[in-house]
C-alpha cells in the first residue's frame, strides 16, 4: 500500500537520508516541512527535488495553524518527526533554541497530530503513526562497560540531550493518555554524506582536506557507538512501518570508537583518497583542544531489540561506512564549499561561560 509521509526536518542530514530513500526505493509521497535553519539545505533534496512524489514546505513545527493546515491539505498516514536542534556544542552556548523547537515544537506537533488522528476513520486511525526520531545521549553517560537497552532510565546531561528526553517524554505521554499512535526509536551518533561540517567526521575530512588543524576535544578517550546514516534511514523506514505502537527501539551500529580513533582513521583514508605532499600525512595535524563542559565519556548501544523483533541490522562497518563518507565530500565539494564559506567557517563551539538566553519564548 502506497502511503504519506510527512517528514519534519526533512532538509537535515538524517532527515534527507530519509527523504531520498523514501523517494527512491519505495512508491510513498512525501511532505518535507522544514524551518530551513543554519543546519536545513535544500541542496541535501536536490537528488529528488523534481519527484512528483516530493514536496517542500518552509514552516516552524512551532506553528499550530500551518501545522494545523499542512496536516489537513497533505494528509499523512505517518509523520516522522525530524525536526530538532542537533548540536551539543550550540545547545551549550544557546539552549533557548533547543527548549523553544525539541520541547515546544514537539509538544505543538502532538496537539495537531492529535487533532488531526481524531478526524479520521477507524480504519485511518489504526493505520497512523507518529514516529519520533531521538538519541541514545537521553540515556545519560556510561563507563567502560554495559550498554543502553531500552529499558535504561532517562539520565540527560547536556542541554541538548534533556531537551530530547523531555520530547521523548511528552510523545509517550500523547500515547498512553491520549492513545496517539506512536513509535519512537533512540538511535546512535550518525556519520555519512551530507553531514553538516561543525559535526566531528566532516569537521576532520575538510579540515584533513586543507591541512588545517584537527581538533580533539580533551584526550580524545570518549567512546561513540557510529552508525552509518543510510542504515539508520533504513531503520526508520522499518519501525515508521513494522514497529508496536506505543514501543521504542533502540539503533546502533555496533561500532563503539574512540574520538582519537575516529580521527585517525579519517586521517588515513584522506591521505589515501586525497594524498597532498603539500600537507603531509594528516595525523601531523591533530590538536587536542579544551574538552566540551560534561561531556560525557560513553555511549554504547543494545540494538537486538530491533533485530529481534523486526530484522533489521546495518549493512555498513565502520570502516565501509566512512570510506563511502570520505569519498562523497571529496566528490562533492559544492556542496559543502557553499556551508564553509557561509554559515560554518568552523569555529569553535560550546565553549563559553555562559549560555546566552536566545529565543526560549
Ligand atoms: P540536523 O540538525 O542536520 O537537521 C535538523 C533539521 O531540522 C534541519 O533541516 C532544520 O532546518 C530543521 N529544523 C530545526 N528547527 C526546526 C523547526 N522549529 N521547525 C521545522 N524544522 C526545523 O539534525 P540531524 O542530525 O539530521 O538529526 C535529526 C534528528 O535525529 C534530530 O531529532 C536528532 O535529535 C536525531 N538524532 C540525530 C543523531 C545524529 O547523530 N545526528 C543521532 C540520533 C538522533
Amino acid at each position: 500500500m502506497t502511503k504519506r509521509f510527512l517528514v519534519t526536518g526533512g532538509a537535515g542530514f538524517i532527515g534527507s537520508a530519509v527523504v531520498r530513500k523514501i523517494i527512491r526505493e519505495t512508491p510513498h509521497s512525501v511532505l518535507v516541512v522544514d524551518k530551513l535553519t543554519y543546519a536545513g539545505n535544500l541542496a541535501s533534496l536536490a537528488p529528488v527535488a523534481e519527484d512528483p512524489h516530493y514536496v517542500f514546505v518552509q514552516a516552524d513545527i512551532g506553528d499550530a495553524p500551518r501545522v494545523r493546515e499542512l496536516m489537513a491539505d497533505f494528509q499523512p498516514d505517518v509523520i516522522m518527526h525530524l525536526a530538532a536542534e542537533s548540536h551539543v556544542d550550540r545547545s551549550i552556548d544557546g539552549p533557548g533554541e533547543f527548549i523553544h523547537t525539541n520541547v515546544v515544537g514537539t509538544y505543538t506537533l502532538l496537539q495537531e497530530a492529535l487533532h488531526y488522528w481524531r478526524a479520521l476513520s477507524a480504519e485511518g486511525r489504526s493505520a497512523f503513526r507518529f514516529h519520533h526520531i531521538s538519541t541514545d545521549e537521553v540515556f545519560g553517560s556510561l563507563s567502560e562497560t554495559g550498554f543502553f537497552t531500552e529499558a535504561t532510565p532517562y539520565d540527560p546531561r547536556s542541554p541538548y540531550s534533556a531537551s530530547k528526553a523531555a520530547s521523548d517524554h511528552l510523545v509517550r505521554a500523547w500515547h498512553h493518555t491520549y492513545g496517539l499512535p506512536t513509535v519512537l526509536t533512540n538511535c546512535s551518533n550518525n556519520f555519512g554524506p551530507y553531514h553538516f561540517p561543525e559535526k566531528l567526521i566532516p569537521l576532520v575530512i575538510l579540515n584533513a582536506l586543507e591541512g588545517k588543524p584537527l581538533p580533539v576535544y580533551g584526550r580524545g578517550e570518549n567512546v561513540r557507538d557510529w552508525l552509518f546514516v543510510d542504515d539508520h534511514a533504513d531503520a526508520l523506514l522499518t519501525v515508521a512501518e513494522r514497529g508496536q505502537v506505543g514501543e521504542s527501539y533502540n539503533i546502533g551500529g555496533h561500532n563503539e570508537r574512540t574520538n582519537i580513533a575516529v580521527v585517525r582513521a579519517v586521517c588515513t583514508l584522506v591521505d589515501e583518497l586525497a594524498p597532498s605532499a603539500g600537507i603531509g600525512p594528516r595525523e601531523r595535524l591533530i590538536t587536542y583542544v579544551a574538552d566540551r563542559p560534561g561531556h560525557d565519556l560513553r555511549y554504547a548501544i543494545d540494538a537486538t531489540k530491533i533485530e529481534r523483533e523486526l530484522g533489521w541490522r546495518p549493512k555498513e562497518t565502520f570502516e565501509t561506512g566512512l570510506r563511502k563518507t570520505v569519498e562523497w565530500y571529496l566528490a562533492n565539494r559544492p556542496w559543502w564549499e557553499a556551508i564553509r564559506s557561509g554559515v560554518y567557517q568552523g569555529e569553535r563551539l560550546g565553549v563559553r561561560d555562559t549560555p546566552t538566553a536566545t529565543a526560549a519564548a
